[in-house]
This record gives structure tokens, sequence and C-alpha cells, in this order.
């Protein structure tokens, strides 16, 4: 069983991927204030969480829809917000519209659909990112770069979201030069939402780079970074699921 870090080892990893992300954004021009560190936190225990959660992070993200709700009925962000970044069901939506501050991983009309009537049910306007497949894997949710488009205008049409920008998980065997090409493939994409000039919110935010390549990310503008491993350890799945 893997072992939980100690508040000590989550504050050091904290401080360490903290000083990287500043060096990155500094070498790239960019002012590290820009750059949001998302900690990654599935598989985490709501003490685990609650502790990391007093440390320098920004947001929390969840790949799953009963720990999102698990702990922020726990409060284990200390009022911090909650990203919702996994695959998410549509008979699940319900669950994360208005208690998600943002879902990053909108891959779908029908997804979309959805968001929008429970937001409009909830009265609330839902934060979202489009989800893109980047590197056009098969085993991956996202939209492909050409269906973006779509996508982005049903978004603008609809009521009750704001959609925000793009969110990437570029493949995992991928070389780091390839994953850094994908990575600026995902800055281009955002530029050109930006000049399609929606008029609900302009799509700032680009959420990619993780443990691995979380400095890569930035380097190409990255204003959010998903990092787990790097903070908590390793995931045991065993227990968790
Ligand atoms: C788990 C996860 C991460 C973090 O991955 P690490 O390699 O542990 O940093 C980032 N983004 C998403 C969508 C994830 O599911």
């Amino acid at each position: 069983m893997a072992t939980q870090a100690t508040k000590q080892q989550m504050a050091e990893a904290v401080a360490a991927i903290r000083a990287n992300m500043a060096a990155a954004a500094r070498a790239a021009g960019r002012d590290p204030a820009e750059v949001l560190l998302c900690a990654a936190c599935k598989t985490r225990t709501v003490e685990e969480v609650r502790e990391s959660a007093a440390l320098d992070i920004d947001l929390f993200g969840e790949n799953h829809v009963q720990e999102l709700v698990e702990k922020t009925d726990a409060g284990a962000y200390l009022g911090k917000p909650g990203h919702f970044i996994g695959h998410l069901q549509t008979n699940k939506v319900n669950k994360v519209v208005g208690r998600a501050a943002m879902i990053e991983s909108v891959d779908s009309q029908r997804l979309l659909d959805k968001i929008e009537a429970a937001a409009a049910r909830l009265g609330v306007t839902q934060d979202i990112l489009i989800e893109i497949n980047i590197g056009d894997e098969e085993s991956k949710s996202g939209v492909s770069p050409d269906a973006l488009w779509a996508l982005a205008d049903a978004a603008e049409a609809a009521t009750h979201l704001r959609l925000r920008g793009l969110m990437a998980i570029p493949p995992a065997d991928a070389a780091p030069d390839e994953t850094r090409a994908f990575f600026a493939q995902m800055r281009t994409l955002l530029i050109r939402l930006q000049e399609r000039h929606y008029a609900a919110a302009l799509p700032d935010t680009l959420s990619m780079g993780m443990s691995g390549d979380y400095q890569a990310a930035i380097r190409e503008g990255a204003t959010i970074v998903r990092i787990g491993t790097a903070i908590y350890g390793a995931r045991d799945y065993g227990a968790r699921g």
C-alpha cells in the first residue's frame, strides 16, 4: 500500500514545484503569477488533501465525481476552488455543476448540453474548458482540434456557460520535444479561439502540464498546471480505485 505523504514532504514538494514553475515562467518571459498550481488529488484522502490545502496550492483537480462530492462536502480544499478534470459521464453532471468552479474536460456536444441544462436549472454560470485530444489517441477523451470550433460556438451560444479556454493531456509516451510541440499546438489553438472574439468571456486559460512536463508546458503558455505525483507521491489505485 502506498503511504501518505507527510505534511513536511508535501510542503517541501510544493516549495520545489513553485520554484520550478517560477523559473520556467521567467525563462519564457512570463510573470510567474500567471500560472496556477492545481493539485491533482485523485485517490488522496480528505485528510491528506486538507493538509495540502494549507500549502501554496491554488486549486484542486478531481477526476471522479464521488471524490469531488466527498472532498467538497468535507471542506477539504479549505475554500479553494475545485476543478473537475476527468472524463465526465452525462448522468453525473448534476453533481458537478455548481460544485466545481470549472469543468476542464468538456469533450462532446451532449455533455455541453447537459451542463448547460443543469446550470440553467440552478441559475448559475458554469466555467468550462474544452478538452483537446492533442495526440489524436484512441484511448483518450477530448475532441480533435478540427472539432473544437463547433463546440466552442455551441458554448458561446449557451446562456449559462462561460468558455474559459482549453485543456489537454499529451500522449504519455511522447518524447520531450514531441510533448513540447503538442503544448505549442495548444497555445496556437487558444490564440485562434481568442481571435474568434467570443462575447461571454475572453478564453485565457490553458490547462496543461503534469508532474513530468509542467516546466515545458509553462514555457509554451500554460496558465494551469495539474500536478499529482510530484506533490503527494505515487498513487495507490488498489485502495481507492
Ligand atoms: C492524474 C492527473 C494529473 C496529474 O498527474 P501526475 O502525473 O500525477 O502529476 C493531471 N491531469 C489529469 C487530468 C490527471 O488525471
